[in-house]
């Protein structure tokens, strides 16, 4: 619930920061225009007001995705870009001024709509920048560009967009062309320059001389490795909640070159070491199984929130249920140690669903943590391609099977929360086969491996309810501004 009321109030918090310019030009004493013009403007303002904030809900703020969790954070990134393309696409066709030369809102001496040359271009090459930008971030998953060259390009394009849209609107933007006005959008540009500079240059550099070092390398299952590494300099070791998940760099500090993956272990106050469970899937990971003990490699701050909805006031009345899609058991496996170092025999009534495809993937839990320190637990494996040995339950984890689990503990009511982690299309299909249990989507707390949406669940149906919600509230927000 709590967690709930934060998403909703930082939702409206994110509104207001995109409709603070409006609110700045309502201060300004220009003269009237048509309000279709004011519209248009209007609607500029608040795309590029938007687009400076992608910067900040890039992901790569660590204090905002621990407050708020990755998967808010990347939602709004992602939904609000389309809202930016169509304001921006409606922005010049607006425009009655052409009509109305007696409303000169350019800079003195320009032509009335102050659309120079260089105006003119910087405007269009924002726009279509911005929508080759997003067809290229929706169809990633499609196309085989390597996912840095995807990221390099992603970055810059934003600072193209970003730059295009600075000029275009310090220029031809009629109240840019007060002073205050203008300040305003030169310090929002400034604020996501910073935020660029901080993830690729700054963040590097402290890398770079505060290495991690391989400390132990072992294969625990099938295709998976658990990694575990310590700090030269613990001063400098990152403060984690367990749950949560950090960027690793092999051989080079540089940037780019990254990948997130939960952090297995659990805080403790004197440990200066890291572990993970890392799939063997691609280059990066297949670079992971190939270091040495020594090796150094590179580690930024810790991201996201998973699992704090578990740790709500009362948890130890509150059944959980913690449901992990293979490799997904890492954040997993850092919540229980975290449990037994906080209460050392934990009472709580714990239900651990984990599937797997095949049975050589199951990691043996018992060796990473002490199972026997808690009072109520259950484990409950799932196998989609059994061998003729397999006793256990079979499948994905859909309705069906999420059900035979469920079935096997009775303590399970409407309280009782969901930590669920894996791939992308896994969640989504636990989270639709909970809804179908009727289990509400405030009691799950969800971790994605990858950023897409597979499937229509409560969440999604919910997020895209309030990114439309947003929207209009923002085209409202605009028309009120070009009727006062
Ligand atoms: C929050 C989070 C936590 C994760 N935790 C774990 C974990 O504990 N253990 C584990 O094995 N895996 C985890 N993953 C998945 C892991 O990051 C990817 O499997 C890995 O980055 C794949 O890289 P690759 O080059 O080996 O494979 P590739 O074949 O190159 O990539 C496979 C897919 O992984 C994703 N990916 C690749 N590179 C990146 C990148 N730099 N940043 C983001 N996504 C990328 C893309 O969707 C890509 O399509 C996690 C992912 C996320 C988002």
């Amino acid at each position: 619930m709590k967690q709930r009321i934060l998403s909703f109030s930082c939702f409206l918090v994110y509104l207001g920061l995109v409709a603070l310019p409006l609110l700045l030009a309502t201060t300004t004493h220009l003269p009237n225009r048509p309000w279709l013009d004011e519209l248009s403007s209007a609607m500029a303002m608040l795309a590029f007001n938007i687009i400076l904030l992608e910067f900040l809900t890039s992901g790569k703020i660590a204090w905002l995705s621990k407050r708020m969790g990755i998967n808010w954070v990347l939602q709004i990134h992602q939904l609000f870009s389309r809202t930016a393309i169509l304001l921006l696409i409606s922005h010049p066709f607006l425009y009655s001024l052409p009509n109305h030369p007696n409303y000169a809102p350019g800079p003195p001496g320009e032509s009335y709509l102050g659309m120079t040359g260089p105006t003119l271009m910087t405007g269009l090459l924002g726009l279509i920048t911005l929508g080759i930008l997003i067809g290229l971030a929706i169809t990633r998953t499609k196309s085989k560009t390597s996912y840095e060259s995807w990221r390099a390009s992603h970055v810059i394009m934003a600072l193209t967009i970003s730059s295009a849209g600075l000029h275009h609107t310090l220029h031809a933007g009629r109240y840019a062309q007060e002073k205050w006005m203008m300040h305003y959008w030169q310090v929002a540009f400034g604020i996501a320059l910073l935020t660029l500079l901080w993830v690729y240059v700054i963040q590097p550099l402290i890398q770079k001389y505060h290495p991690y070092q391989v400390s132990s390398l072992k294969q625990v299952a099938y295709n998976i490795w658990e990694l575990t590494i310590h700090s030269k300099n613990p001063s400098t070791h990152p403060s984690y909640q367990a749950g949560q998940f950090t960027w690793l760099k092999l051989k080079t500090p540089a940037p780019l070159y990254e990948n997130p993956f939960s952090i297995s272990s659990a805080p403790t106050p004197s440990s200066n070491t890291l572990s993970f469970l890392i799939k063997d899937l691609g280059d990066f990971t297949h670079q992971v199984t190939e270091l040495k003990i020594g090796d150094s490699i590179y580690v930024s701050s810790a991201y996201g929130n998973f699992g704090q909805l578990s740790n709500e006031s009362n948890s130890n009345n509150i059944p959980l249920v913690m449901i992990a899609g293979g490799v997904g058991i890492a954040p997993m496996i850092s919540l229980l140690k975290q449990m037994i170092a906080t209460q050392h025999t934990v009472e709580r009534a714990i239900h651990l669903i984990y599937g797997n495809r095949i049975e050589s993937q199951i990691i043996d839990l018992s060796t990473m943590v002490n199972l026997k320190a808690f009072k109520n637990l259950t484990i409950t494996h799932v196998i989609s391609e059994p061998t003729s040995d397999w006793k256990g339950l079979v499948g994905v984890l859909d309705q069906l099977t999420l059900k035979k689990a469920l079935e096997k503990t009775n303590s399970f009511n409407g309280s009782t929360k969901y930590l669920v982690c894996g791939a992308a299309e896994m969640i989504d299909g636990v989270e639709y086969a909970l809804e179908a249990l009727s289990v509400d989507i405030s009691q799950i707390d969800s971790e994605k491996f990858q950023y897409d949406f597979t499937q229509k669940t409560a969440r999604i149906r919910n997020s895209l309810i309030g990114w439309t919600l947003g929207t209009m509230a923002l085209i409202a927000s605009a028309i009120y501004f070009s009727q006062t």
